[in-house]
Order: C-alpha cells, then sequence, then structure tokens
C-alpha cells in the first residue's frame, strides 16, 4: 500500500471541494472589485457576487438573505452575537446563560463579558453531553437577556434539544444564540424552526474556504440588533466593517449550495462509515464511546481506549492517520480535554480519548485503515503498560495507593 495521510479530523477543519476553489479563482484577478465601490463595474459586479452568494447560505439555512452577515468566521461571529447582545441590549439586562462544554470562543467571550461587569451561568451537561432543560429554565431570571447553547459539539458530536430550548426562551422572552458551526452544511439547520434569533457558522467547517463565516441575524418576530465590534466602513447593514472577502464570500456560497443539494447522500454514507468505524474499534477491550448516540453527528466517533494515553496513542499512527485527542485548540497542553470532563469522565477515560471526525472526502478504505492501524496501536501501548497488566491480573485500579511523587 502506498504512503498516504487519511484524514478523519473533518471538526478541526474540512477539505476545501474543488467545486468551490473553482468558483472562487475568478474573484481574484479578473474580477478584482470592491463589493463597497458604487461608482463602476467593477464594483458592481462583486457586489452581485456577494448577493448571489448571501442568497445560496441563506437558502441553505432557511432565512432571508438580508439576516446573512458574512465575518471572518465563527470565532468573530460567536463575539459579535455575545457582545453585540451583551452591549445592545444592557437596558434589559446583563445576565447570560450558557453551557460548560461550549466551544473556546463562546467560552472566553463569555469569560470577557464577566470581566466587562456582565453575569454569566454556566450550566452543566450529563454524561450524553446534554443539558438539562428543567436546569435550563431553573436559570433564566428578569435580568436574562439571551441563552447561548451550540447546535452540535465539536468534540463529540452531541446534538442539543434546539427546538425545546428554543420554546423555553419564547416563554420567557429572552434572546436565543447558536454556535451552529459543527451542524451547518452537514445536517439540516434552521433557525428559524428552532427559535434561533442568533446562528454563527463558518465555511471552513463545510468545505469552504477558512477566514469567512457568517452569523445569522433574526429581521423579524424578533428584530434583533448587535452593536457592532468592528468600526469602520459601516459595511454589512453596520454590524460589521471591513471590506468583504469577495473570493472567500463566494466560496462559501457555493459550498452552501453543494451542501444543500448533496447533504442528504452525504450523511448517510458518512453514517455508514462512521458505524463501521465505530463497530471495528469496539472490538478492542475496554473501549467507550463518549457522548449520546442517539442526538449525534453522523460523522464524528469520540472514543476512549481505558488505560492508553491519547497522546500516546496517536504517536503510534499519526504518520499515516490524522485525528485529535481532545479538541484541536487544547491538544498543545496535556489537560484532559473540558469538554470530556463535563461529561463525567474520570481523567483516565477523558486522557484515553480520540475524536474521529469523518467527512465527504472519506472512503471506506479510510475507515478499514484506521481500524487496522488503532487495533495495532492500542495493543502495543497495553502490552507496554503496567496498569494494563496490573488491571488484566484483577487489581481494583480505583483503590490503589499511588506513590506520590
Ligand atoms: C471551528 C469552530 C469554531 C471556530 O471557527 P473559526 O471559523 O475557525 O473561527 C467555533 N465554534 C465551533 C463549534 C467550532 O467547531
Amino acid at each position: 500500500m502506498s504512503q498516504r495521510l487519511i484524514y478523519l479530523d473533518n471538526n478541526a477543519t474540512t477539505p476545501c471541494d474543488p467545486r468551490v476553489v473553482d468558483a472562487m479563482l475568478p474573484w481574484f484577478y479578473e474580477n478584482p472589485g470592491n463589493a463597497a465601490s458604487r461608482n463602476h463595474p467593477f464594483g458592481w459586479k462583486a457586489e452581485e457576487a456577494v448577493d448571489y452568494a448571501r442568497e445560496q447560505v441563506a437558502q441553505l439555512i432557511d432565512v432571508d438573505p438580508k439576516e446573512v452577515i458574512f465575518t471572518s468566521g465563527a470565532t468573530e461571529s460567536d463575539n459579535l452575537a455575545l457582545k453585540g447582545v451583551y452591549e445592545m441590549y444592557a437596558r434589559k439586562g446583563n445576565h447570560i446563560i450558557t453551557v460548560k462544554t461550549e466551544h473556546k470562543a463562546v467560552l472566553d467571550t463569555c469569560n470577557r463579558i464577566e470581566k466587562m461587569g456582565g453575569e454569566v451561568t454556566y450550566l452543566d451537561v450529563n454524561r450524553e453531553g446534554l443539558i438539562d432543560l428543567q436546569a435550563l429554565e431553573n436559570a433564566i431570571k428578569p435580568t436574562t437577556i439571551m441563552v447561548a447553547v451550540m447546535w452540535a459539539n465539536n468534540e463529540t458530536g452531541v446534538i442539543q434539544p434546539m427546538k425545546e430550548i428554543g420554546e423555553i426562551c419564547a416563554k420567557h422572552g429572552v434572546l436565543f444564540f447558536s454556535d451552529a458551526t459543527q451542524a451547518v452544511g452537514k445536517i439540516p439547520v434552521h433557525p428559524r424552526e428552532m427559535g434561533v434569533h442568533l446562528m454563527a457558522f463558518t465555511a471552513h467547517k463545510m468545505y469552504g474556504p477558512k477566514g469567512v463565516g457568517a452569523l445569522y441575524v433574526s429581521r423579524k418576530n424578533p428584530r434583533v440588533k448587535v452593536t457592532a465590534q468592528m468600526d469602520g466602513g459601516g459595511h454589512e447593514r453596520g454590524m460589521r466593517s471591513g471590506t468583504l472577502n469577495v473570493p472567500s464570500i463566494v466560496g462559501f456560497g457555493k459550498a452552501a449550495e453543494i451542501a444543500q443539494k448533496e447533504m442528504a447522500q452525504d450523511a448517510e454514507r458518512v453514517a455508514a462509515l462512521r458505524d463501521r468505524l465505530e463497530q471495528g474499534l469496539l472490538q478492542l477491550e475496554e473501549t467507550y464511546v463518549n457522548g449520546s448516540r442517539e442526538h449525534r453527528m453522523p460523522h464524528v466517533a469520540n472514543i476512549s481506549f481505558k488505560h492508553v494515553e491519547g497522546e500516546g496513542l496517536m504517536m503510534t499512527f499519526n504518520q499515516e492517520i490524522a485525528v485529535s485527542s481532545g479538541s484541536a485548540c487544547t491538544s498543545a497542553s496535556l489537560e484532559p480535554s473540558y469538554v470530556l470532563v463535563a461529561l463525567g469522565l474520570g481523567d483516565d477515560l477523558a486522557h484515553s480519548s480520540i475524536r474521529f471526525s469523518l467527512g465527504r472526502f472519506t472512503t471506506q478504505e479510510d475507515v478499514d485503515y484506521t481500524i487496522e492501524a488503532l487495533k495495532k496501536g492500542v495493543n502495543h501501548m497495553r502490552d507496554l503498560s503496567p496498569i494494563w497488566e496490573m488491571y488484566k491480573e484483577g487489581v481494583d485500579l480505583e483503590n490503589v495507593k499511588w506513590q506520590e511523587h
């Protein structure tokens, strides 16, 4: 077999679809216009291209194109939604409710808001990774302005009960914001149906280019406003100034169009591959799937191989297979993933987890190769492990008194 790299890290970023690249190319040299230049054909053409892309993106999530604000990515969209609402609705209150398993782009922004004088409640999740709806409702108070709950988790793929959360928010008259970065383009995501008023997402997690994203901001029932976080020329209806990244926006639009057409068949194919991967890996002893298997994205499997250290395991195959241990953003440190800790996993299982995220370009051959490589790697690590030996000898590892260093 030829030496090749298998890519199973699509939750970190997806390859840009070649059809998207083709759509982008004419917008670098042949059509160089600034979409805000109102007095010549270069500008008009660029503006038309942006308008068309805005329609493609809006169609994918079934909203009005005017409700789509282009940004530099989901991180910026999360910042704009949270800080923008916090500032705009300051007279109503200063309390935001979110969840411990949110992406850092949401958690760190909430942290900043606390420093600015806001109050943030961080909800727990259960072993499945799901929030408790009663706990959410109990957390709402007169000063609550917004609930921020991600659509699907980047580490586990767990999908939150969006509709029920939307109903609770509507009942109490608070805004509902969702970071839907991992869901848009892969499963049907229709914020209006779910009572979502603001929603962040990004092109590079749905086979588009990096560095472009969007924030959906509801314009009716209710009409939501956010305070701009970037001041300047007043682009994007004053909510986000800065010259639009025309080639990338065109690519984002194309990616949205392809996703809409191919989502159903892609999801079915990828889910079958994911299930095949999971079944293959679960043949190993003491191997567990993290998070709800029922409420989960079709392309993700987060698996713990007990008594095997995830980073070490990855080193046995990372010349050939790209995956993630913990979250890509935190894997530089050896802290266990805060998402898995929030699910209630002990250190042993949290440290031994690997995230496999499949995608549009994953093949059955990739999956079969990965199963074999993982079996070899896990068995190798366990053969070398005194802990595994003790476990096999029936030692009760929970109650062993380890020597302190
Ligand atoms: C990747 C990701 C982000 C960050 O998106 P960027 O476009 O890279 O800024 C935010 N939230 C979630 C859930 C993500 O998976």
